[in-house]
């Protein structure tokens, strides 16, 4: 399988703070990644990494088989990559608004194009087409993140805690809609800590103390001990 991103010995962090200590990582073609950790374990300065928006200390990262890891981050995003952010959306622009945005850089026609097939896709959202983001639920703003992270065709989604602020429900809702457009040539890569995501995992990295501590599959993961307790509780699912 094609390597859509490769990291290797990836060091970052803030100021004096290392956070990421030789971290690697790779998500192939079409593949589901997710990476697991606990609160602080460097997640998000992970993907920030990644993506461009910190500056890396040490390592490689490779796209499609190209260095980018001197690129910037409008850049790496040219060339095929999308970051969703925690929050996801701008809450004081409408739901056309923000996909609008997600469309960069493609063109005007294209970006119309796809933000009509997404409104289409998502009744909810067409609804509000014209409403301020702020004003969705929860659940709805997510979904308009997952659309717009979606909109300039990416072939590699980067996505930060998709499931936060969501009540179970709405975490479920997030996850089937991200198993509809798994298996449409995207890569994924979703930072969270709710294992609810492992439904939808081709293979699962933890990352604890910014230091890849398991690699595997799905059923691998659940097959070690020590991480099943942690992350699934003693006998739990
Ligand atoms: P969470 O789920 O809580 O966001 P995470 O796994 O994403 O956790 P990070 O946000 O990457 O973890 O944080 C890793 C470490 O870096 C933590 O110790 C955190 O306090 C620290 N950190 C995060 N952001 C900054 C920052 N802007 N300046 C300094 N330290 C930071």
């Amino acid at each position: 399988m094609q390597a859509v991103l490769e990291a290797t010995d990836l060091a970052g962090g803030y100021g004096p703070l290392q956070v990421l200590w030789g971290a690697a990582i790779e998500v192939g073609e079409s593949e589901t990644v997710v990476l697991l950790g606990p609160n602080g374990a460097g997640k998000t300065t992970l993907l920030k990494t990644l993506v461009g928006l910190l500056p890396m200390r040490g390592g490689e990262v490779s796209f499609l088989g190209r260095r980018i890891e001197r690129l910037r981050a409008d850049e790496r995003i040219r060339l095929g990559i999308s970051f969703m952010t925690e929050v996801g959306v701008f809450s004081n622009l409408s739901v056309e608004e923000n996909l609008f945005l997600g469309g960069y850089p493609r063109s005007r026609e294209t970006i119309r194009a796809r933000a009509e097939e997404f409104l289409g896709l998502f009744p909810d959202l067409a609804m509000h087409r014209r409403h301020s983001a702020g004003a969705l639920s929860g659940g709805q703003r997510k979904m308009l993140g997952v659309a717009k992270a979606l909109m300039a065709s990416p072939r590699l989604v980067i996505m930060d805690e998709p499931s936060s602020g969501l009540s179970p429900l709405f975490v479920g809702e997030v996850v089937k809609t991200l198993a509809r457009f798994r298996t449409q040539g995207v890569s994924f890569l979703i930072a969270e800590q709710n294992v609810k995501f492992l439904e939808i995992a081709d293979r699962v990295y933890v990352l604890d103390g910014g230091r890849i501590t398991f690699s595997g599959t799905p059923e691998q993961l659940r097959a070690d001990t020590a991480i099943h307790e942690a992350y699934f509780g003693l006998g739990g699912r």
